[in-house]
């Protein structure tokens, strides 16, 4: 599932070959998206020219030279492709912008594929930051205001690490790899996370989702971006998906998994302990 990395990686990729472009035309597939937008609404942009591709935890924001807005949401399977002019359309395929530089006549197609349809698009006419909380790219630190609502709380750190309405962008990859690399049990409720934890999980948050957009991200479930390229960061990982596996860094215990709000999670039990 593509998280907050991911995410970025796809729009460092896509903002230099989308800004400036045109849109010429917007086509669906009759098939509803979790998140959609109206035909009233693809109506409305086109001529409309892309002015930046920015990010807010995991969603990925076009922005309009009108001010306006498509917020694109991976979901579980969501990916854009670009389509060469002699392939024919993909099996889950549902949106399809056709593309155009200024005084261009040359079309590009860029479309929206997603097998599972929990992702989706939102319009807005106006510029509107996504009900999230912080983002977890740096964001996380100036304001404050999340740690007092993980400290209240009596639910699993992995699990408030997960909730985007706290910090938006960890994923349960990127989750499992914050708690190993603080040394602290992913199940300990939040209000018993130590002080001096919270000063280093602060920016150990950004220092993850940072590593991990700059090997380009995971390749967990079939993921790579618009031009067909892939990422290293499982190669990488601490414990993701390393149940059995010796432990990186005490090379003494076996790394296990347990699951955490019905998600699977992956810690040392001699790295990290309950206090
Ligand atoms: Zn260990």
């Amino acid at each position: 599932m593509p998280e907050g990395p991911e995410v970025e990686v796809l729009r460092r990729e896509i903002e230099p070959e989308l800004v400036g472009l045109q849109v010429v035309k917007i086509d669906r597939s009759n098939k509803a998206l979790r998140f959609d937008v109206s035909y009233d609404e693809m109506n409305q942009l086109s001529q409309k020219t892309i002015k930046a591709v920015t990010r807010v935890g995991k969603v990925l924001i076009w922005r309009f030279n009108t001010a306006e807005e498509l917020h694109f949401m991976l979901g579980m399977t969501g990916r854009f492709d670009w389509r060469y002019s002699d392939t024919a359309a993909e099996k889950h395929e549902h949106i399809c912008f056709t593309l155009k530089k200024a005084q261009s006549v040359v079309h590009e197609q860029l479309v929206f594929v997603d097998p599972r349809r929990f992702g989706g698009w939102r319009y807005f006419a106006r510029p509107t930051r996504p009900s999230v909380g912080v983002d977890g790219f740096g964001e996380q630190r100036c304001d404050l205001g999340w740690i007092d609502r993980l400290v209240a709380s009596s639910r699993a750190l992995k699990e408030l690490l997960l909730d985007q309405t706290l910090v938006a962008g960890i994923g349960n990859i990127y989750a499992s790899e914050i708690c190993f690399q603080l040394g602290i049990h992913p199940a300990l409720p939040g209000h018993q996370v130590p002080n001096s934890m919270l000063e280093r999980l602060i920016p150990m948050i950004d220092a993850v989702l940072f590593d991990a957009a700059s090997r380009g991200g995971s390749t967990l479930k079939d993921y790579r971006t618009p031009r067909g390229r892939i990422g290293r960061f499982p190669e990488l990982a601490g414990v993701y998906g390393r149940a059995g596996s010796p432990c990186p860094r005490c090379q003494q215990s076996e790394i296990k998994r347990i699951f955490i709000g019905q998600r699977a999670s992956f810690f040392c039990p001699q790295c990290q302990v309950m206090p």
